[in-house]
């Protein structure tokens, strides 16, 4: 039986980031990568933008190339499933009947995209979009599919939407919800993706649910609950993840929608931290709720705080959330958590595609949405680090640079 002193289990963005920063922060032990899928770690965020689109090759999405791994001595165990954990004899097994030993175990295994659950979900044709092989599967389909189905308008959903549109192809969004994004930002910001969707071509239906999906062995169409039916050759789903952390539940780790972890990232199990999507974490952005955050942002910070908690420096997850999404020639930035916000200030014009939405909870600063507008990005994010208390009519003159308000 092999053993390590780190194993990571998850060879996404968490997993890397935390191999790099315990050898960035000297840890000379033995570490270990263990990962479901066949590739190096490689970039999720564009497997739904320059990738789709063509744009970028595999080879820039990886993190780091093979020699990286190899100059930090970084045992890369790719294409293997963790199946049980025992954190008692300390040791994981996998989906070849392997058991490997650990010293400290970080889990990093994000999550699996939710399937449709209605009738024709599992149709060759219906893709979900979170691994590269999702990706390659849906590019080499392409050649053949003219109308495309996508079923939740998430963030996901609207990049897939906006790649392919641009490909030419016929799109329609499905959303169940009376808004797109509605989960994670403000009317005003739906309903400006939304036009700017449908002057792409892209046609957007809310409130509409779909109950199958139409085909014998191929996806013909989706049936909505109202009986209409839309045609497609392709429908991709993006109706969000199911954490990856059922290993750790059955060995006894806290936790339901993901694995609860400590502000060193420390799981309820002796010298297992989580890290990542698939981490559950009170956060101080989010009212001290237990929230799961899914961006590039808290993998890597997440990832760098369990590390250095191994190698014994003081450290305590405490970063501002921020993401970011590209649609057509659009950026959007995010800081903060805007969910529970009781006000939404805009700032600048949404007709000149350059503008910000400031959210404020009990008067205070609590998240931006910034649409190609990086200046209020950047300077509103010590507003939201101190939850600035500012004046509504002063935060929606865009005339005024936010620095001068903190
Ligand atoms: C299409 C797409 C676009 C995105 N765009 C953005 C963006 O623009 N900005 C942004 O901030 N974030 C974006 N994200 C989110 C971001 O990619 C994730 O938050 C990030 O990848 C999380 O890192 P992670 O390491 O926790 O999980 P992942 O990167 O998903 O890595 C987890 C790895 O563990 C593997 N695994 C799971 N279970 C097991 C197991 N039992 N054994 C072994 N291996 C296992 C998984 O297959 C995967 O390889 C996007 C995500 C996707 C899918």
């Amino acid at each position: 039986m092999n053993r390590y002193d780190v194993l990571i289990v998850g060879a996404g963005h968490a997993g890397a980031q935390a191999a790099i920063a315990l050898r960035q922060h000297k840890f000379e032990g033995s570490i270990a990568l263990l990962g479901d899928e066949p590739e190096l770690p490689y970039e999720r965020p564009p497997l739904s933008k320059e990738y789709l689109a063509g744009d970028k090759p595999f080879e820039r999405l990886l993190i780091r190339n093979h020699a990286f791994w190899e100059e930090r001595a970084v045992t890369l165990l790719p294409g293997r499933t963790a199946t049980r954990v025992d954190p008692a004899a300390r040791e994981v097994t996998t989906d070849d009947g392997a058991t490997i030993g650990y010293g400290q175990l970080i889990w990093a295994t994000g999550g699996k995209p939710r399937r449709l659950a209605c009738p024709g979900g599992d149709l060759t044709g219906v893709h979900t979009v979170r691994t590269r092989a999702d990706v390659d599967r849906m590019i080499a389909e392409l050649p053949e599919v003219r109308r495309v189905a996508v079923i939740g308008g998430g963030y996901i959903g609207l990049e897939a939407a906006a790649v392919l549109a641009k490909l030419g192809r016929q799109v329609v969004v499905l959303e169940a919800q009376d808004r797109v994004l509605a989960r994670v930002a403000g009317e005003p910001l739906s309903r400006f993706f939304e036009e700017e969707h449908r002057a792409h071509g892209v046609e957007i239906r809310l409130g509409v649910t779909v109950e199958a999906i139409a085909g014998d062995t191929r996806v013909t169409g989706v049936r909505l609950a109202d009986g209409e039916r839309i045609d497609a050759e392709m429908a991709i789903v993006g109706i969000g993840i199911d954490p990856a952390v059922a290993p750790l539940l059955d060995a006894g780790a806290n936790g339901g929608n993901g694995v609860l972890v400590d502000g060193q990232c420390r799981t309820s199990l002796p010298d297992i931290f989580a890290v990542g999507d698939c981490a559950l974490h009170a956060n101080r952005f989010a009212e001290d709720r237990c929230i799961r955050l899914e961006s590039v942002q808290n993998a890597n910070d997440q990832a760098t705080i369990a590390a250095k908690t191994i190698v014994g420096i003081e450290a305590g997850y405490d970063a501002v959330p921020w993401f970011w999404s590209n649609q057509y020639d659009l950026k959007l930035q995010t800081v903060g958590i805007s969910t529970g916000h009781d006000a939404a200030i805009l700032r600048g014009d949404p007709a000149t595609r350059s503008f910000s939405l400031v959210y404020l909870r009990g008067g205070r600063v609590v998240a931006l949405d910034c649409v190609n507008a990086t200046k209020d990005y950047v300077q509103g994010r010590k507003l939201v680090l101190d939850a600035a208390a500012i004046d509504s009519a002063r935060l929606a003159d865009a005339a005024v640079p936010l620095k001068e308000l903190v």
